[in-house]
């Protein structure tokens, strides 16, 4: 038995990772200072902050809905890459779940899949390019195998999350392939990519939800 998450537990899940991501501001700002222009930070934020205050709005809407209207906020609101990417990303999402209440975790997978697929093709970027992919991408793989597996909810967030710390980890050792970092003489090695840094952020808050507050 999989377990519910409803557009409620969505919208608690985004303020936790809206909390994370404003915590971490200066480090993530000096992280892509170093590889990019310096706003990831400022732009992922303030993405957030759109969602939260949309919370109450959202908490109404179905799943899919939710989905939906996370990627029009984050198109409009968040500039750079990010927006588009993460706007376009939740955008296929919500059609993916399109005529769901609420999300399994087979859903998820599927929403989180048919995210990095999205964000893959419209910013023509591959897994080990040095981006957020980094991060989301790993992150699907071990889903979809404990899936498989049968792993309980528990062990399969808990491989989610490692998938997603690691591979932003990873980031460090890559050349930049896609994004501001490929301008950069070393490609940015020896560097973690911001975008992949707040990524795991995410999928970190999301984990840690399902297991503390749905299973
Ligand atoms: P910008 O690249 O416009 O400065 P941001 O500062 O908002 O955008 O975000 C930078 C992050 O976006 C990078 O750290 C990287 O993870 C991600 N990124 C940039 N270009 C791409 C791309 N083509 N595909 C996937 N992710 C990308
Ligand atoms: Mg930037």
């Amino acid at each position: 038995m999989s377990f519910t998450m409803t557009s409620k537990d969505y919208v608690a899940y985004i303020k936790i990772a809206a909390k994370k991501i404003h915590e971490n501001g200066e480090y993530i700002s000096k992280l892509d200072a170093t590889t990019g222009d310096g706003d990831h930070w400022a732009n992922i934020n303030l993405g957030f902050e759109n969602l939260v205050a949309a919370g109450d709005e959202m908490e109404k809407l179905p799943i899919d809905g939710v989905f939906k209207k996370i990627g029009m906020l984050m198109m409009s609101k968040i500039g750079g890459s990010s927006g588009v990417l993460y706007g376009g990303a939740y955008i296929a999402a919500g059609k993916a779940l399109a005529g769901k209440e609420t999300l399994t975790s087979e859903d998820l997978c599927l929403a989180l899949e048919t995210m990095v697929n999205d964000m893959m093709q419209r910013g023509k970027a591959q897994p080990g390019f040095k981006t957020m992919i980094d991060s989301l991408y790993p992150a699907v793989q071990a889903y979809k195998a404990a899936l498989a597996e049968g792993k309980s909810d528990a062990d399969t967030m808990e491989a989610v999350k490692k998938a997603a710390m690691d591979g932003a980890e990873d980031t460090k050792r890559m050349e930049a392939v896609k994004g501001r970092a490929s301008y950069q003489a070393n490609k940015g090695v020896g560097h973690l990519d911001p975008g992949a840094v707040t990524m795991s952020y995410q999928l970190e808050c999301l984990c840690d939800y399902v297991r503390e507050h749905l299973l």
